[in-house]
C-alpha cells in the first residue's frame, strides 16, 4: 500500500517532471545504492551533428537510405546531414536490418560501431580516423572498410551537478555504454564519472545490474535507447529519459520528462526525507 508520505513525493515528482509509475519506484529510489548510465542521449544530449566523413558518393546514398530505417540519434544525424543526396539509385527492395547498439546492415553492406567490423580489412585505415570524444562510425562492404562518418554530441549542463550530486549522498554512479573507449572516457571525465564501461552491448549491460543485485545492492539504471530497455526492465529502479524511445519510457519505473536529471537528483533527496518519515 502506499503511505500518504509516498503520494505526496510522487505528487511532488510530478511536478518537478519526474514521473513515477507507482509507490515501489519512490520507495527502491530511497535506498538506491548503485545508479548505472547510458551515455548517449542520457548523459549527454544525443544530438549528434557529422563533423568529418570520407564515404564514396554511391556507398553514401546507401548508407542514408540505411540509416532512414533506425531511429537512432546517430541515425537520424546522418539523414539531416545528406538529406539532399539523391538515393535513386539506392536499391530500396533489398531490407535494411538493425542490431541495436550495433548499427545497420543492408545486404553486403554495413553501418556501425569499429567493433562491429572485426576481421574487415581496412586498406584506407578508416580505423585510425577514431578521434577523442567523436563517435567514429564505420562503412563496410565485402568485409572491406570502404568509409567512415564522425559525428559529435555534448553533455547535458544537468549531468555533473547531477552526477556529484548522487555521490556525494554515497551512490555509486557507473557509466556503461555502446560507444567506443575513447568517447566513453572523454564524457565521463567531463561530468566527473570514474567508473566507465566501454563498447558493451545491451545484454553486457544487464549483466552488470545482475551482478550488482546479486550483492544486494539496490540497483538503478538510467537509459533513453531500444537497447536500453532490457537492462531498465532488470533494475530495481529503471529510469527512462523523456526524449528516449517509448519502448525505454515503457520499461521504466520513473521516467524523467524533460530530460533534467538535477530533477532526479531532487526527487531522489526527497524519497530520503520520506524514508525517514516511515522509519
Ligand atoms: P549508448 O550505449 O552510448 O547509448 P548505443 O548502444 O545506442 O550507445 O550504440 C552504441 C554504438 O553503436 C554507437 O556509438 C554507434 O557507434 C553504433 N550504432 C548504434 N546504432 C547505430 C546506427 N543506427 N547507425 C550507426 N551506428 C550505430
Ligand atoms: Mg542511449
Amino acid at each position: 500500500s502506499v503511505t500518504p508520505a509516498t503520494l505526496s513525493a510522487i505528487s511532488n515528482g510530478a511536478k518537478n517532471g519526474v514521473l513515477f509509475k507507482g509507490g515501489a519506484a519512490m520507495e527502491a529510489l530511497s535506498t538506491m545504492d548503485i545508479l548505472y548510465s547510458d551515455k548517449t542521449g542520457t548523459i549527454t544530449m544525443g544530438d549528434f551533428k557529422v563533423v568529418d566523413y570520407e564515404v564514396d558518393e554511391a556507398s553514401l546514398a546507401e548508407v542514408v537510405y540505411m540509416e532512414q530505417q533506425s531511429s537512432h540519434p546517430i541515425a537520424e544525424a546522418i539523414v539531416a546531414a545528406f538529406k539532399e543526396l539523391n538515393l535513386d539509385l539506392v536499391d530500396q527492395t533489398q531490407p535494411v536490418e538493425e542490431a541495436a547498439g550495433s548499427g545497420v546492415r543492408k545486404g553486403d553492406i554495413k553501418v556501425g560501431k569499429p567493433a562491429a567490423f572485426e576481421g574487415y580489412e581496412d586498406p584506407a585505415h578508416y580505423r585510425s580516423k577514431e578521434t577523442a570524444g567523436n563517435t567514429t562510425i564505420l562503412v563496410g562492404k565485402d568485409h572491406i572498410i570502404i568509409g567512415y562518418l564522425s559525428l559529435s554530441d555534448q553533455v547535458r549542463k544537468e549531468s555533473a551537478p547531477a552526477i556529484s550530486g548522487f555521490q556525494r549522498e554515497g551512490v555509486e554512479v557507473t557509466l556503461l555504454t555502446g560507444d567506443n573507449e575513447k568517447a566513453a572516457k572523454k564524457v565521463a571525465d567531463e561530468v566527473g564519472i570514474s567508473h566507465y564501461v566501454a563498447s558493451l552491448l545491451p545484454e553486457d549491460k544487464i549483466k552488470f545490474i545482475h551482478n550488482s543485485k546479486e550483492k544486494n545492492k539496490v540497483v538503478g539504471m538510467i537509459g533513453d535507447g531500444i537497447n536500453d530497455a532490457p537492462a531498465l526492465a532488470n533494475a530495481d529502479i529503471g529510469i527512462a529519459m523523456g526524449s528516449g524511445s517509448s519502448v525505454a519510457m515503457e520499461s521504466a519505473d520513473v521516467v524523467i520528462v524533460k530530460n533534467d536529471l538535477s530533477k532526479l537528483f531532487s526527487s531522489f533527496k526527497l524519497s530520503h526525507k520520506l524514508n525517514r518519515i516511515i522509519s
